[in-house]
């Protein structure tokens, strides 16, 4: 997997990018917080479940029907928050989605159980770019970790960066035109 943290840089970018109004704080929390759900499945280790087994690392919890169970509630809950459903549905589905996918582009371990329950085939990406991060602290306090760190720099970090500006600097013109557009109504 890529480092916790590394997953956080796509809805945070994405929900910067869009804004408060479409994107309101308790929402960008959760899709901040959904990003890194499905690597909770690193319990299994200590319960002596297997890697390759579907509630494995990377196994159920990266398949897009839990992203799907997971937007769903969490956006059945985020109404109470007066966060429109299919906003928060989207924002979450994407958060959840967009962690299997960069599993999938890493280097090492298996791939991301997709299509579970339908399949156990675990998906790794045409081109696997990312450097896959050890999952002990003590590989990652070596060259390895810092290996690690900088494809996460160049592959996600940068990217990210680019999108979240590219939204933001769209968000801008679209506002800047509606606005010049009413101003010039008679
Ligand atoms: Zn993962």
């Amino acid at each position: 997997m890529p480092t916790v943290i590394t997953h956080l840089a796509i809805p945070l970018a994405v929900g910067l990018g869009l804004g408060r109004r479409i994107v309101p704080g308790p929402l960008l929390a959760c899709g901040v917080a959904a990003s890194v759900l499905p690597d909770l499945d690193v319990v299994g280790f200590k319960l002596g479940i297997a890697y390759a087994a579907d509630l494995g690392h990377r196994g159920f919890s990266h398949s897009i029907v839990f992203a799907l169970a997971v937007a769903l509630i969490a956006a059945t809950i985020l109404r109470s928050f007066r966060v429109p459903w299919a906003t928060s549905f989207w924002f979450l589905l994407f958060a959840l989605v967009s962690h299997s996918l960069l599993d999938a582009c890493t280097t090492g371990g298996k791939g991301v159980a997709l299509l579970w329950p339908f399949s156990g085939h675990r998906f790794f990406a045409p081109y696997q770019v990312i450097e896959v991060s050890p999952l002990s602290i003590t590989r990652f306090m070596s060259d390895r970790g810092i290996a690690v760190l900088l494809s996460e720099l160049y592959c996600v970090w940068m990217p990210s960066a680019a999108l979240g500006t590219l939204l933001l600097g769209g968000r801008r013109l679209i506002c800047c035109f509606v606005s010049n557009h009413r101003s010039s109504r008679p």
